[in-house]
């Protein structure tokens, strides 16, 4: 039996799906004068007032406990509020890490400590994180880590470098996956995660521009940054254990089949009311008979989460099928607008293509590339 047996379909329960009605209600009224081409970026558009507003409604941190301010709902509870959030393309960015895996993380494996401080104002929308694990020399071989926390008589002594860190400019803190012990040889073993606070004396942070022109990823610099005794999250030396079990709540949710979303939205919206062709109908046709299995792939994951499980093959899975047709989505969009007379494709719709066109790229290399997964999909299926 290979480890994909276990993903079976799962339908997401009624009081779940009641979340719907009123998160279309509020989001049809928040974007109205957004344009579709803004709206693309969704869970890359940083918004901290937007991200308030949904902390005050109650949709963040929606699965953590009341007692640290979520709303102690289940995993399918997110799934119907994150798929709408990026449906309508809302500017989630600014807490997307906190929400979706750094809180999380934190009630794990973190104290009764770092829980109280860290997790309510996540969950008002005010304090966002993000993930410190790639490095020059270490992006795919992640257990080659040379950032080094040394403890010392004060807590811990950081030294080292982060890059492609998403929101490293915007975020208060990071959770950083560091070597507490040993040396880069020594791999898996002794990795720690430590949460660093952006503001501390010694952190310098450069946004790094991407062809879009956007700078929402960044390098982050550590010179003898002193960290308190409390910084570290979970066990000492059991971070390569932790970084794997928050990559399951990393790939596997809708953000890894719906990046493309809004331009598809935007092009349907348009080939009904003007642009209707056998091919554009047949295109349609053939987008969305590729989406709505990835979907019920990715419920069903989310259906492990609930049980408490890491389902990172199944979550591989996900992400690398979900990723192609993200990208096929502009490619094939693009074929379909440039074979029509000149000027009959609304500008709008353009820029649209535009954007998630030269973003399309990094679909499939941001939390894993397609070789990585799949070979990691080779193992779960007992190939490799
Ligand atoms: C938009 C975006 C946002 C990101 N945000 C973050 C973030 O917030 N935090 C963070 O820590 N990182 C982030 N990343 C980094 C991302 O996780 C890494 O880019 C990714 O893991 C690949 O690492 P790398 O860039 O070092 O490429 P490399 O590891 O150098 O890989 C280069 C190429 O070689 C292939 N390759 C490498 N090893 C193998 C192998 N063993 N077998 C077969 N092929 C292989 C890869 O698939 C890839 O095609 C982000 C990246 C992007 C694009």
């Amino acid at each position: 039996m290979s480890a994909l047996d276990s993903l079976t379909l799962t339908e997401i329960p009624p009081e779940d799906e009641a979340l719907r009605a009123p998160v279309r209600a509020f989001l049809a009224e928040a974007l109205k004068d957004v344009p579709a081409h803004v709206r693309a970026k969704s869970w890359s558009g940083y918004d901290p007032a937007f991200s308030r507003k949904l902390g005050a409604q109650g949709w963040l941190g929606i699965t953590l406990p009341p007692a640290y301010g979520g709303g102690g709902r289940s995993a399918f509870a997110r799934y119907v509020l994150v798929e709408e959030f990026l449906n309508w393309g809302a500017p989630v960015g600014s807490h997307w890490i906190a929400d979706r895996q750094s809180a999380p993380l934190i009630l794990r494996y973190g104290t009764e400590a770092q829980k109280q401080r860290y997790v309510p104002p996540i969950c008002r929308g005010e304090s966002y994180f993000c993930i410190g694990m790639s490095e020059p020399g270490a992006g795919s071989d992640l257990a080659s880590v040379r950032t080094r926390a040394t403890p010392n008589g004060t807590g811990w002594l950081l030294n080292g470098q982060k890059i492609w860190t998403t929101n490293a400019h915007h975020c208060s803190h990071m959770i950083a996956l560091v070597r507490t012990s040993g040396a880069p040889e020594d791999r898996q073993k002794g990795l720690s995660q430590l949460i660093v606070d952006l503001k501390a004396p010694g952190v310098r942070v450069r946004p790094i521009t991407d062809q879009s022109g956007d700078a929402h990823f960044c390098e982050v610099f550590f010179d003898n940054v002193q960290l308190d005794p409390d910084a570290l999250v979970g066990a000492e030396g059991k971070g390569w254990e932790q970084v794997n079990a928050e990559l399951a709540f990393e790939r596997s949710g809708p953000e890894r089949l719906f990046s493309s979303i809004v331009l598809f939205d935007q092009w349907a919206t348009w080939v009904r009311q003007d642009g209707r062709t056998p091919a554009a109908e047949r295109l349609a046709g053939r987008i969305v008979c590729a989406l709505a299995p990835l979907r019920a792939m990715s419920v069903a994951v989310t259906e492990r989460l609930t049980r408490g499980e890491s389902p990172l093959v199944e979550a591989a899975l996900v992400k690398d099928l979900g990723t192609g047709v993200e990208q096929l989505i502009p490619a094939a969009i693009a074929d379909d607008l440039f074979s029509r007379p000149e000027g009959s494709v609304p500008l709008g719709l353009l820029q649209t293509l535009d954007y998630v066109t030269q973003v399309a790229p990094s679909f499939s290399l941001r939390g894993g590339t397609r070789e990585i997964l799949r070979g990691m999909i080779a193992r779960g299926l007992g190939l490799r």
